[in-house]
Protein backbone atom coordinates (compact mmCIF):
# COMPACT_ATOMS: atom_id res chain seq x y z
CA UNK A 1 0.00 0.00 0.00
CA UNK A 2 3.04 2.24 0.93
CA UNK A 3 6.67 2.79 1.02
CA UNK A 4 6.50 3.46 4.50
CA UNK A 5 5.53 1.44 7.93
CA UNK A 6 2.01 2.23 9.78
CA UNK A 7 2.63 3.50 12.93
CA UNK A 8 1.54 0.77 15.42
CA UNK A 9 -1.86 1.03 17.30
CA UNK A 10 -0.52 1.26 20.77
CA UNK A 11 -2.45 1.45 24.19
CA UNK A 12 -3.49 5.17 24.52
CA UNK A 13 -1.42 7.46 25.58
CA UNK A 14 2.28 6.53 24.78
CA UNK A 15 5.18 9.07 24.50
CA UNK A 16 7.68 7.75 21.47
CA UNK A 17 11.64 7.77 21.58
CA UNK A 18 13.21 10.32 19.87
CA UNK A 19 14.36 9.29 16.33
CA UNK A 20 16.46 12.83 15.22
CA UNK A 21 15.70 13.19 11.06
CA UNK A 22 13.32 11.19 10.51
CA UNK A 23 11.04 13.05 8.63
CA UNK A 24 13.35 15.56 7.12
CA UNK A 25 12.59 13.81 3.82
CA UNK A 26 8.96 15.07 4.18
CA UNK A 27 8.63 17.98 1.87
CA UNK A 28 5.45 19.07 -0.34
CA UNK A 29 6.04 19.69 -4.58
CA UNK A 30 7.14 23.15 -4.59
CA UNK A 31 4.75 25.24 -6.38
CA UNK A 32 5.74 26.44 -9.83
CA UNK A 33 5.87 29.59 -11.08
CA UNK A 34 2.52 29.85 -12.81
CA UNK A 35 1.23 28.76 -9.45
CA UNK A 36 3.59 31.67 -7.63
CA UNK A 37 2.98 34.28 -9.42
CA UNK A 38 -0.91 34.09 -9.90
CA UNK A 39 -0.94 34.99 -5.69
CA UNK A 40 1.45 37.78 -6.08
CA UNK A 41 4.95 35.92 -5.37
CA UNK A 42 7.67 35.35 -7.43
CA UNK A 43 8.06 32.25 -9.71
CA UNK A 44 11.24 30.29 -8.11
CA UNK A 45 13.26 31.52 -5.53
CA UNK A 46 14.99 35.11 -5.70
CA UNK A 47 18.54 35.99 -5.58
CA UNK A 48 18.83 37.96 -2.18
CA UNK A 49 16.28 35.71 -0.93
CA UNK A 50 17.91 35.62 2.34
CA UNK A 51 17.47 39.59 2.78
CA UNK A 52 13.78 39.55 1.52
CA UNK A 53 13.29 36.82 4.05
CA UNK A 54 14.39 38.87 6.48
CA UNK A 55 13.07 41.68 5.58
CA UNK A 56 9.23 39.87 5.53
CA UNK A 57 10.24 38.51 8.98
CA UNK A 58 10.64 41.90 10.36
CA UNK A 59 7.33 43.63 8.28
CA UNK A 60 5.27 40.45 10.11
CA UNK A 61 6.79 41.08 14.04
CA UNK A 62 5.59 44.33 13.51
CA UNK A 63 2.29 44.15 11.83
CA UNK A 64 1.29 41.34 14.23
CA UNK A 65 1.95 41.42 17.80
CA UNK A 66 1.65 38.02 18.62
CA UNK A 67 4.36 36.76 16.35
CA UNK A 68 6.91 38.74 18.06
CA UNK A 69 5.25 37.82 21.65
CA UNK A 70 5.24 34.62 20.46
CA UNK A 71 8.91 34.77 19.19
CA UNK A 72 10.48 36.20 22.32
CA UNK A 73 8.46 34.55 25.47
CA UNK A 74 9.10 30.72 25.48
CA UNK A 75 10.78 29.86 28.32
CA UNK A 76 11.70 25.94 26.72
CA UNK A 77 9.37 24.90 29.94
CA UNK A 78 8.58 21.84 27.50
CA UNK A 79 4.99 21.28 28.12
CA UNK A 80 4.36 21.29 24.45
CA UNK A 81 6.74 18.93 23.49
CA UNK A 82 4.33 15.74 23.78
CA UNK A 83 0.87 17.55 22.14
CA UNK A 84 1.37 17.29 18.64
CA UNK A 85 -0.52 14.50 16.39
CA UNK A 86 2.87 14.66 13.98
CA UNK A 87 5.66 14.49 16.49
CA UNK A 88 3.42 11.44 18.54
CA UNK A 89 2.59 9.87 15.01
CA UNK A 90 6.45 10.62 13.33
CA UNK A 91 8.21 10.59 16.25
CA UNK A 92 10.96 13.21 14.83
CA UNK A 93 11.69 15.77 17.41
CA UNK A 94 11.52 18.19 14.88
CA UNK A 95 7.84 17.74 14.95
CA UNK A 96 7.67 18.96 18.76
CA UNK A 97 6.10 22.33 18.47
CA UNK A 98 8.62 23.78 20.38
CA UNK A 99 11.86 22.88 18.39
CA UNK A 100 9.24 23.39 14.86
CA UNK A 101 9.31 27.18 16.47
CA UNK A 102 12.98 27.58 16.98
CA UNK A 103 13.63 26.65 13.43
CA UNK A 104 12.22 30.10 12.96
CA UNK A 105 13.25 31.68 16.14
CA UNK A 106 16.80 30.83 15.89
CA UNK A 107 17.00 33.21 13.10
CA UNK A 108 14.85 35.42 14.31
CA UNK A 109 17.27 35.85 17.34
CA UNK A 110 20.27 35.95 15.55
CA UNK A 111 18.70 39.22 13.42
CA UNK A 112 16.39 40.87 15.63
CA UNK A 113 17.71 40.71 19.56
CA UNK A 114 20.47 41.64 21.06
CA UNK A 115 21.86 38.78 22.13
CA UNK A 116 21.40 36.86 19.12
CA UNK A 117 23.67 39.19 17.51
CA UNK A 118 26.38 39.81 19.64
CA UNK A 119 26.36 36.22 21.58
CA UNK A 120 24.62 33.82 19.01
CA UNK A 121 26.01 30.17 20.46
CA UNK A 122 25.08 31.18 24.12
CA UNK A 123 21.19 31.82 22.61
CA UNK A 124 21.11 29.27 19.94
CA UNK A 125 20.97 31.66 17.32
CA UNK A 126 21.83 30.69 13.70
CA UNK A 127 22.21 32.79 10.19
CA UNK A 128 19.90 31.91 7.64
CA UNK A 129 21.04 29.69 5.39
CA UNK A 130 19.61 27.39 2.73
CA UNK A 131 19.98 24.40 5.16
CA UNK A 132 17.80 26.28 7.37
CA UNK A 133 15.14 26.85 4.96
CA UNK A 134 15.20 23.75 4.04
CA UNK A 135 14.07 22.84 6.67
CA UNK A 136 11.62 25.36 7.11
CA UNK A 137 10.43 24.28 4.10
CA UNK A 138 10.04 20.30 5.30
CA UNK A 139 8.99 20.84 8.93
CA UNK A 140 6.85 23.92 8.22
CA UNK A 141 4.64 22.17 6.03
CA UNK A 142 4.63 19.32 8.60
CA UNK A 143 2.01 21.46 10.96
CA UNK A 144 -1.36 21.53 10.51
CA UNK A 145 -1.93 24.85 11.98
CA UNK A 146 -3.94 23.06 14.80
CA UNK A 147 -3.45 25.11 18.01
CA UNK A 148 -3.29 21.53 20.04
CA UNK A 149 -0.13 22.53 21.33
CA UNK A 150 -1.02 26.38 22.42
CA UNK A 151 -3.77 25.16 24.45
CA UNK A 152 -0.68 23.47 26.92
CA UNK A 153 1.77 26.44 26.74
CA UNK A 154 1.74 28.55 29.85
CA UNK A 155 2.01 31.23 27.52
CA UNK A 156 -0.53 30.60 25.41
CA UNK A 157 1.82 30.63 22.10
CA UNK A 158 0.70 29.97 19.21
CA UNK A 159 2.58 27.44 16.84
CA UNK A 160 0.38 27.72 14.26
CA UNK A 161 0.69 31.44 14.07
CA UNK A 162 4.48 30.57 13.35
CA UNK A 163 3.96 27.90 10.79
CA UNK A 164 1.50 30.52 8.88
CA UNK A 165 4.48 33.31 9.30
CA UNK A 166 7.39 31.21 7.85
CA UNK A 167 5.03 29.85 5.09
CA UNK A 168 4.51 33.85 3.85
CA UNK A 169 7.71 34.27 4.49
CA UNK A 170 8.60 31.23 2.20
CA UNK A 171 6.50 32.09 -0.41
CA UNK A 172 7.42 35.83 -0.59
CA UNK A 173 11.26 34.68 -1.42
CA UNK A 174 9.84 31.99 -4.40
CA UNK A 175 9.27 28.94 -2.32
CA UNK A 176 5.87 28.27 -2.24
CA UNK A 177 3.59 25.35 -1.80
CA UNK A 178 2.17 23.66 -5.27
CA UNK A 179 -1.40 22.07 -3.28
CA UNK A 180 -2.13 25.61 -1.80
CA UNK A 181 -1.04 27.83 -3.92
CA UNK A 182 -2.32 25.97 -6.89
CA UNK A 183 -5.68 25.48 -5.69
CA UNK A 184 -6.16 29.05 -4.93
CA UNK A 185 -5.69 29.63 -8.24
CA UNK A 186 -8.30 27.87 -8.95
CA UNK A 187 -11.08 29.65 -6.97
CA UNK A 188 -10.00 32.97 -8.74
CA UNK A 189 -10.25 31.43 -11.84
CA UNK A 190 -13.39 29.13 -11.65
CA UNK A 191 -14.79 30.01 -8.02
CA UNK A 192 -13.79 26.63 -6.29
CA UNK A 193 -11.18 24.38 -5.01
CA UNK A 194 -11.69 21.74 -7.48
CA UNK A 195 -11.86 23.35 -10.59
CA UNK A 196 -15.30 23.05 -11.16
CA UNK A 197 -16.87 25.37 -13.22
CA UNK A 198 -20.49 26.37 -13.66
CA UNK A 199 -22.23 23.72 -16.09
CA UNK A 200 -20.78 21.32 -14.08
CA UNK A 201 -22.14 22.60 -10.84
CA UNK A 202 -25.50 22.73 -12.64
CA UNK A 203 -25.52 19.53 -13.55
CA UNK A 204 -24.41 17.94 -10.58
CA UNK A 205 -27.03 19.69 -8.29
CA UNK A 206 -29.91 18.53 -10.69
CA UNK A 207 -28.14 14.72 -10.67
CA UNK A 208 -28.58 15.13 -6.46
CA UNK A 209 -32.54 16.67 -7.04
CA UNK A 210 -33.41 13.33 -8.75
CA UNK A 211 -31.51 11.24 -6.74
CA UNK A 212 -33.37 12.73 -3.47
CA UNK A 213 -36.49 12.36 -5.72
CA UNK A 214 -36.21 8.80 -6.40
CA UNK A 215 -35.35 7.80 -2.61
CA UNK A 216 -38.11 9.45 -0.62
CA UNK A 217 -40.22 10.54 -3.53
CA UNK A 218 -39.94 14.11 -2.55
CA UNK A 219 -38.54 16.74 -4.51
CA UNK A 220 -36.10 18.47 -2.83
CA UNK A 221 -34.30 20.95 -4.34
CA UNK A 222 -30.51 22.39 -4.98
CA UNK A 223 -30.95 25.59 -6.22
CA UNK A 224 -28.14 27.47 -7.69
CA UNK A 225 -27.65 31.17 -8.60
CA UNK A 226 -31.28 32.19 -7.58
CA UNK A 227 -31.90 35.67 -6.84
CA UNK A 228 -34.03 36.50 -3.80
CA UNK A 229 -33.54 33.91 -1.94
CA UNK A 230 -33.53 34.09 1.62
CA UNK A 231 -30.28 32.12 2.60
CA UNK A 232 -26.75 31.71 0.69
CA UNK A 233 -25.35 28.45 1.78
CA UNK A 234 -21.84 28.67 1.13
CA UNK A 235 -19.88 24.97 1.21
CA UNK A 236 -16.66 23.07 0.75
CA UNK A 237 -16.70 22.46 -3.31
CA UNK A 238 -15.98 18.79 -2.18
CA UNK A 239 -19.52 18.68 -1.13
CA UNK A 240 -20.78 18.22 -4.53
CA UNK A 241 -19.67 15.03 -4.89
CA UNK A 242 -17.18 13.52 -2.43
CA UNK A 243 -18.49 10.70 -0.34
CA UNK A 244 -19.02 11.58 2.80
CA UNK A 245 -19.53 14.88 1.62
CA UNK A 246 -22.17 14.99 -0.91
CA UNK A 247 -24.22 13.12 2.12
CA UNK A 248 -24.31 16.08 3.88
CA UNK A 249 -24.69 18.43 1.23
CA UNK A 250 -28.18 16.50 0.81
CA UNK A 251 -28.82 16.83 4.68
CA UNK A 252 -28.91 20.15 4.43
CA UNK A 253 -31.23 20.56 1.56
CA UNK A 254 -33.99 18.69 3.33
CA UNK A 255 -33.39 20.74 6.11
CA UNK A 256 -34.18 23.83 4.39
CA UNK A 257 -37.07 21.98 2.38
CA UNK A 258 -38.39 21.09 5.76
CA UNK A 259 -38.09 24.62 7.50
CA UNK A 260 -39.62 25.95 4.31
CA UNK A 261 -37.03 28.40 4.20
CA UNK A 262 -35.69 29.53 0.22
CA UNK A 263 -32.02 29.25 0.01
CA UNK A 264 -29.30 29.15 -3.27
CA UNK A 265 -25.68 27.91 -3.66
CA UNK A 266 -23.69 30.49 -5.53
CA UNK A 267 -21.32 29.94 -9.03
CA UNK A 268 -19.17 32.61 -7.83
CA UNK A 269 -19.09 31.70 -4.76
CA UNK A 270 -18.99 27.77 -4.81
CA UNK A 271 -16.36 27.21 -2.06
CA UNK A 272 -15.97 27.76 1.57
CA UNK A 273 -12.49 26.36 1.97
CA UNK A 274 -9.67 29.51 2.16
CA UNK A 275 -6.36 28.33 1.80
CA UNK A 276 -5.16 31.56 1.98
CA UNK A 277 -5.27 30.96 5.79
CA UNK A 278 -3.09 28.25 5.33
CA UNK A 279 -0.27 30.04 3.90
CA UNK A 280 -0.59 32.78 5.97
CA UNK A 281 -2.01 35.53 3.17
CA UNK A 282 -4.34 38.22 4.64
CA UNK A 283 -4.38 39.24 1.34
CA UNK A 284 -5.29 36.20 -0.39
CA UNK A 285 -7.36 35.35 1.98
CA UNK A 286 -9.07 38.48 1.66
CA UNK A 287 -9.43 38.37 -2.15
CA UNK A 288 -10.99 34.40 -0.89
CA UNK A 289 -13.11 35.88 0.97
CA UNK A 290 -14.49 38.92 -1.00
CA UNK A 291 -16.60 36.70 -3.40
CA UNK A 292 -18.41 35.45 -0.82
CA UNK A 293 -19.65 39.51 -0.21
CA UNK A 294 -20.02 40.15 -4.02
CA UNK A 295 -22.42 36.70 -4.02
CA UNK A 296 -24.42 37.88 -1.47
CA UNK A 297 -25.06 41.19 -2.96
CA UNK A 298 -25.43 39.93 -6.29
CA UNK A 299 -28.20 37.09 -4.91
CA UNK A 300 -30.04 40.12 -2.52
CA UNK A 301 -29.93 37.50 0.04
CA UNK A 302 -30.33 38.35 3.58
CA UNK A 303 -28.38 36.07 5.89
CA UNK A 304 -25.14 33.62 4.69
CA UNK A 305 -24.89 30.19 5.97
CA UNK A 306 -21.52 28.16 5.78
CA UNK A 307 -21.21 24.39 5.78
CA UNK A 308 -19.38 21.54 7.15
CA UNK A 309 -15.88 22.63 7.13
CA UNK A 310 -13.65 23.25 9.51
CA UNK A 311 -10.74 26.11 8.30
CA UNK A 312 -13.73 27.34 6.31
CA UNK A 313 -15.81 28.15 9.98
CA UNK A 314 -12.63 29.77 11.23
CA UNK A 315 -11.89 31.65 8.75
CA UNK A 316 -15.73 32.89 8.64
CA UNK A 317 -16.27 33.26 12.11
CA UNK A 318 -12.50 35.03 13.36
CA UNK A 319 -12.17 36.79 9.95
CA UNK A 320 -15.07 37.33 7.38
CA UNK A 321 -16.74 40.32 8.92
CA UNK A 322 -13.16 42.38 8.65
CA UNK A 323 -12.11 40.79 5.56
CA UNK A 324 -14.96 41.15 3.41
CA UNK A 325 -17.47 43.57 5.94
CA UNK A 326 -19.50 45.46 6.90
CA UNK A 327 -22.25 42.99 6.19
CA UNK A 328 -24.84 45.27 6.75
CA UNK A 329 -27.25 44.75 3.86
CA UNK A 330 -28.09 41.54 5.64
CA UNK A 331 -30.81 40.51 8.02
CA UNK A 332 -29.93 42.32 11.62
CA UNK A 333 -31.58 39.41 13.20
CA UNK A 334 -29.22 36.74 12.36
CA UNK A 335 -25.48 36.09 13.04
CA UNK A 336 -22.86 36.86 10.55
CA UNK A 337 -21.89 34.04 9.32
CA UNK A 338 -24.17 31.58 10.66
CA UNK A 339 -22.97 27.61 10.43
CA UNK A 340 -25.10 25.50 8.97
CA UNK A 341 -25.11 23.19 12.95
CA UNK A 342 -26.59 26.40 14.12
CA UNK A 343 -29.09 26.31 11.78
CA UNK A 344 -30.36 23.31 12.30
CA UNK A 345 -30.10 22.42 15.68
CA UNK A 346 -32.22 25.91 16.16
CA UNK A 347 -35.24 24.10 14.13
CA UNK A 348 -34.53 20.99 16.29
CA UNK A 349 -34.92 22.85 19.08
CA UNK A 350 -38.03 24.89 18.35
CA UNK A 351 -39.36 21.50 17.00
CA UNK A 352 -39.61 22.44 13.38
CA UNK A 353 -37.90 18.96 12.73
CA UNK A 354 -39.26 15.31 12.61
CA UNK A 355 -36.14 13.10 13.28
CA UNK A 356 -36.33 9.37 13.19
CA UNK A 357 -33.57 8.35 15.44
CA UNK A 358 -33.77 4.52 14.10
CA UNK A 359 -33.18 5.13 10.63
CA UNK A 360 -29.44 5.47 11.86
CA UNK A 361 -29.41 2.26 14.30
CA UNK A 362 -27.35 0.67 12.11
CA UNK A 363 -24.47 3.04 13.15
CA UNK A 364 -22.56 3.26 16.62
CA UNK A 365 -21.68 6.93 16.69
CA UNK A 366 -18.42 8.61 18.06
CA UNK A 367 -17.79 11.91 16.96
CA UNK A 368 -14.15 13.96 15.70
CA UNK A 369 -14.13 17.35 16.75
CA UNK A 370 -12.18 19.11 14.32
CA UNK A 371 -9.29 21.20 15.15
CA UNK A 372 -10.20 24.52 13.13
CA UNK A 373 -14.09 24.87 14.85
CA UNK A 374 -12.89 23.30 18.70
CA UNK A 375 -9.32 25.77 19.22
CA UNK A 376 -10.58 28.27 16.67
CA UNK A 377 -14.37 29.83 16.70
CA UNK A 378 -17.35 28.83 18.85
CA UNK A 379 -21.08 28.14 17.57
CA UNK A 380 -24.21 29.83 19.33
CA UNK A 381 -24.29 31.84 22.28
CA UNK A 382 -22.80 30.02 25.03
CA UNK A 383 -19.11 28.97 25.71
CA UNK A 384 -18.60 25.69 24.41
CA UNK A 385 -21.20 25.56 21.64
CA UNK A 386 -18.68 24.03 19.12
CA UNK A 387 -18.75 20.93 21.21
CA UNK A 388 -22.29 20.85 22.43
CA UNK A 389 -24.15 21.62 19.30
CA UNK A 390 -22.44 19.24 16.73
CA UNK A 391 -23.44 16.70 19.60
CA UNK A 392 -27.09 17.62 20.49
CA UNK A 393 -27.65 17.29 16.46
CA UNK A 394 -26.09 14.06 16.71
CA UNK A 395 -28.04 12.72 19.44
CA UNK A 396 -30.94 14.06 17.91
CA UNK A 397 -30.12 12.00 15.19
CA UNK A 398 -29.55 8.95 16.30
CA UNK A 399 -29.60 6.59 19.44
CA UNK A 400 -26.24 5.04 20.10
CA UNK A 401 -23.36 7.96 20.61
CA UNK A 402 -20.75 7.33 22.35
CA UNK A 403 -17.87 9.75 22.98
CA UNK A 404 -13.77 9.27 22.48
CA UNK A 405 -11.70 9.58 25.81
CA UNK A 406 -11.71 13.00 27.38
CA UNK A 407 -8.36 13.78 26.47
CA UNK A 408 -8.82 13.79 22.86
CA UNK A 409 -11.89 15.16 22.34
CA UNK A 410 -13.36 19.03 22.98
CA UNK A 411 -10.06 21.43 23.08
CA UNK A 412 -8.02 18.99 23.47
CA UNK A 413 -9.17 17.54 19.91
CA UNK A 414 -6.47 15.98 17.57
CA UNK A 415 -6.07 17.40 14.36
CA UNK A 416 -7.12 14.64 11.52
CA UNK A 417 -3.19 14.92 10.53
CA UNK A 418 -4.62 16.63 7.08
CA UNK A 419 -5.28 19.93 7.92
CA UNK A 420 -3.45 23.44 7.47
CA UNK A 421 -2.70 22.62 3.57
CA UNK A 422 -1.41 19.28 3.98
CA UNK A 423 -4.13 17.30 2.07
CA UNK A 424 -1.98 16.59 -0.63
CA UNK A 425 -0.72 13.08 -2.00
CA UNK A 426 2.74 14.12 -2.03
CA UNK A 427 2.48 13.98 1.98
CA UNK A 428 0.82 10.56 2.36
CA UNK A 429 3.26 9.26 4.99
CA UNK A 430 3.05 12.58 7.04
CA UNK A 431 -0.32 12.07 6.81
CA UNK A 432 -1.16 8.28 8.13
CA UNK A 433 1.55 9.02 10.90
CA UNK A 434 -0.35 12.14 12.39
CA UNK A 435 -3.32 10.06 11.97
CA UNK A 436 -2.40 7.83 14.42
CA UNK A 437 -3.39 9.33 18.06
CA UNK A 438 -6.96 10.04 16.74
CA UNK A 439 -6.91 6.35 15.20
CA UNK A 440 -5.48 5.42 18.80
CA UNK A 441 -8.92 7.27 21.07
CA UNK A 442 -11.08 5.70 18.20
CA UNK A 443 -9.81 2.23 18.80
CA UNK A 444 -10.55 2.49 22.26
CA UNK A 445 -14.58 3.10 21.52
CA UNK A 446 -14.58 0.68 18.74
CA UNK A 447 -13.32 -2.01 21.83
CA UNK A 448 -15.03 -0.43 25.09
CA UNK A 449 -18.60 0.49 23.12
CA UNK A 450 -18.26 -1.41 19.64
CA UNK A 451 -18.92 2.01 17.66
CA UNK A 452 -18.97 1.31 13.91
CA UNK A 453 -19.10 5.29 12.42
CA UNK A 454 -17.26 8.61 13.34
CA UNK A 455 -18.90 11.65 12.87
CA UNK A 456 -17.23 15.08 11.13
CA UNK A 457 -18.01 18.30 9.75
CA UNK A 458 -15.23 19.41 8.47
CA UNK A 459 -14.53 18.37 4.85
CA UNK A 460 -10.52 18.03 5.15
CA UNK A 461 -10.90 15.38 8.05
CA UNK A 462 -13.62 13.83 5.95
CA UNK A 463 -11.01 13.28 3.04
CA UNK A 464 -8.27 12.92 5.43
CA UNK A 465 -10.27 10.06 6.97
CA UNK A 466 -11.54 8.18 4.65
CA UNK A 467 -7.70 7.61 3.07
CA UNK A 468 -6.07 6.95 6.07
CA UNK A 469 -8.72 4.62 8.16
CA UNK A 470 -7.91 1.61 5.63
CA UNK A 471 -4.10 2.15 7.09
CA UNK A 472 -4.98 1.00 10.32
CA UNK A 473 -7.73 -1.60 9.99
CA UNK A 474 -10.79 0.80 9.83
CA UNK A 475 -12.73 0.63 6.59
CA UNK A 476 -12.94 3.91 4.93
CA UNK A 477 -16.89 4.39 4.92
CA UNK A 478 -16.49 4.54 8.86
CA UNK A 479 -16.49 8.41 8.30
CA UNK A 480 -19.19 10.09 7.70
CA UNK A 481 -21.45 13.55 7.59
CA UNK A 482 -23.23 15.12 10.55
CA UNK A 483 -25.96 16.20 8.07
CA UNK A 484 -25.83 12.39 6.33
CA UNK A 485 -27.49 11.35 10.07
CA UNK A 486 -29.57 14.26 10.29
CA UNK A 487 -30.57 13.34 6.41
CA UNK A 488 -31.51 9.85 7.32
CA UNK A 489 -33.16 10.44 10.17
CA UNK A 490 -35.37 13.58 8.94
CA UNK A 491 -39.12 12.32 7.88
CA UNK A 492 -39.97 14.96 5.20
CA UNK A 493 -43.32 16.41 4.55
CA UNK A 494 -44.97 16.35 1.22
CA UNK A 495 -44.42 20.11 0.64
CA UNK A 496 -44.53 20.85 -3.19
S1 LIG B 1 -0.24 23.71 15.74
FE1 LIG B 1 -0.83 21.51 15.76
S2 LIG B 1 0.38 20.60 14.09
FE2 LIG B 1 1.33 22.59 14.58
S3 LIG B 1 2.91 22.12 16.10
FE3 LIG B 1 1.06 22.66 17.26
S4 LIG B 1 0.08 20.66 17.66
FE4 LIG B 1 1.57 20.35 15.99
S1 LIG C 1 4.92 25.04 26.27
FE1 LIG C 1 5.22 27.16 25.49
S2 LIG C 1 6.84 28.03 26.77
FE2 LIG C 1 6.89 25.80 27.09
S3 LIG C 1 8.38 25.02 25.57
FE3 LIG C 1 6.39 24.92 24.58
S4 LIG C 1 6.17 26.88 23.48
FE4 LIG C 1 7.85 27.14 24.97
Amino acid sequence: MADFETPEIKEYPVIPHLQEGVMAHSKPFVAKEEFQEQLGFPGELVDNWEQVALDKMQELTGKYRGFQVFLDSCVKCGACTDKCHYYLGTTDPKNMPVARQDLLRKVYRRNFTFAGKYFPKLVGAVDLTKEVLDDWYSYFHQCSQCRRCSVYCPYGIDTAEISMAAREIMDCVGVGQKYCNEIIGKVYKIGNNLGLPEPALVDTLEGLEEEVEEDTGVKVRFPVDEKGADVLVVTPSADFFAEPHVDGLIGYAKVFHEAGISWTLSSHASEAANFGMFIGSYENMRKVSMRIREAALDLGVKRIIMGECGHAWRVAYSFLNTLAGPFDFLDPNYPVPQHILEFTHDLIQRGALTLDKSANDDMIMTYHDSCNVARASRMGSRPGGQFTIPRDVIRASCNHFFDMPQETIHEATYCCGGGGGLLTDDLMELRVKGALPRMEALKQVVEEHGVTHMAAICAICKSQFSKVLPYYGFTMDSIVSVHQLVSNAIVLGNKQ
